[in-house]
């Protein structure tokens, strides 16, 4: 069976992650992501009403017209977690494909969100919820199945297409977490079995954002020990407290609300992405929150929410914002810039459960941001984090387990590339020959 990789998006840079497999007649895609970086740096512009072409032409979705010259059918289109670098174009890419889109529950959520707020294109693929640990067939010799992996976002899996010529592993993003806050373990069992039943593993395709970085990523609960340790250290201050994390960390958001509760503070999510993705978690059953915990999205209730702190005490809350990269128009700017009707005072704490993401626009935004704070008198704790990333170990630990005959670096540019190519190198595998540095909208033959 011909056994053909495209790699469409997302192996010049982090975001716009595509990538198509074809196994004889059949062809699945893995991710439609949004380089959200480069809508951004315009001003107004909304994605919304914006057409296909122009995205791509802003480099800000995958350039797919490279599928037009692959020999197959795509059966299913598979976001393989809810991160908008890998499911931000499918409400602009999926309706030219005559495909479902099959991804976990809290991913395909996320996903059917995305598509409502669609104002150019009618999306109408179906969506098929598949969990990890499952199989669907692809064609007639084919099949694919999801493998349990922990991430920075719930219910995220790694997608294996099964041939017969061996499995493709397709294994963007994830972390080596044996103690997860929120889930189950990363399935390493099940990678080592895919490695040696069968034919094996013909290809792995593999995020390499963290592969210059030694050792081994830490699990999200030594972040929360980290986090606890910081909270408890506040617990007799008096005045506000604040706190920001990546809104879609479901794990990391949880940990907030129970040490805010800890401390005798009630926690309340604020902002847009805040309410949406808390809420979509707690409504399919991914997290209880206590009763009391406020939710609120839009401005004018936020306003609302924040002119009640202020008249009870802000001793009594622990507000959990957007912001923590210093977006212009996320919750905390507008509290640094001073336009909400939180006051902050000298000595407030803020927490960053947060690492800046390593772009000048972000190391921008967010040196603007703790300014602003600090100016007001706000105190800074940052980087109470771990990244959801594998380090060179898990990425060494995953060659080991699946001992891929193919190896092809993903989800960086050629200078993230590097570190990777070099492990690899390390374990015998050769540049050309089967390791396969590539850029967006080239195709790999692995058997022909
Ligand atoms: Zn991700």
């Amino acid at each position: 069976m011909e056994i053909e990789i495209a790699t469409i998006g997302g192996y010049e840079e982090v975001g716009r992650q595509m990538t198509a497999v074809r196994a004889g007649d059949d062809v699945v895609v893995f991710d439609m992501g949004l380089n959200l970086s480069k809508v951004l740096i315009h001003d107004n512009v909304e994605t919304e009403r914006m057409h296909s072409l122009d995205l791509i032409d802003m480099g800000a979705i995958p350039d797919d017209r490279v599928m037009s010259d692959i020999e197959g059918d795509v059966q299913a289109i598979v976001p393989t977690h809810g991160h908008l670098d890998h499911i931000g174009a499918i409400s602009k890419l999926a309706h030219r494909y005559d495909a479902p889109v099959v991804a976990t529950p809290f991913t395909i959520e996320l996903v059917r969100q995305q598509i409502e707020g669609e104002n150019k294109f009618n999306v109408g693929n179906d969506l098929v919820k598949m969990s990890a640990g499952e199989t669907m067939s692809i064609g007639d010799q084919v099949e694919m199945e999801f493998v349990n992996v922990t991430h920075s976002i719930i219910d995220a899996i790694n997608p294996v297409v099964h041939t017969p010529e061996g499995a493709v592993v397709y294994g963007l993003d994830k972390r080596m977490d044996h103690t997860p806050v929120i889930g189950d373990p990363i399935d390493m069992k099940r990678f080592r079995e895919i490695g040696r039943e069968g034919n094996g593993v013909l290809a792995y395709i593999e995020d390499c954002t963290n592969a210059g970085r030694k050792g081994r990523t830490p699990s999200e609960s030594v972040a929360r020990r980290h986090l606890k340790d910081v909270m408890t250290s506040v617990e007799d201050y008096d005045g506000g407290i604040v706190a920001t994390t990546f809104s879609s960390h479901i794990a990391r958001v949880t940990s907030l609300v129970e040490f805010a509760k800890d401390i005798g503070r009630q926690p309340v999510l604020l902002g847009r992405s805040m309410e949406k993705y808390s809420g979509t978690a707690e409504r399919l059953g991914f997290v209880d929150f206590p009763g009391d915990v406020g939710m609120y999205g839009h401005r004018k209730s936020v306003d609302r929410t924040f002119k009640r702190i202020m008249n009870e005490g802000k001793e009594k809350y622990l507000p959990i914002v957007t912001g923590h990269q210093g977006e212009p128009r996320a919750m905390l700017t507008r509290m640094g810039r001073g336009e909400t009707p939180y006051e902050l005072d000298e000595g407030d704490k803020v927490i960053f459960s947060a690492r800046v993401i390593p772009e000048p626009t972000n190391e921008g935004q967010r040196y603007q941001s703790e300014k602003l704070l600090g100016m007001q008198g706000a105190r800074i704790y940052d980087d109470i984090h771990v990244s959801g990333h594998l380090r060179e170990e898990g990425h060494y630990e995953m060659l080991d387990a699946l001992e891929p005959e193919h190896v092809i670096p993903a989800h960086q540019d050629m200078k993230g590339f590097a570190p990777y190519v070099d492990l690899a190198a390390s374990k015998g595998y050769q540049l050309g020959r089967d390791l396969h540095v590539t850029r967006n909208g080239n195709m790999i033959q692995l058997v022909d």
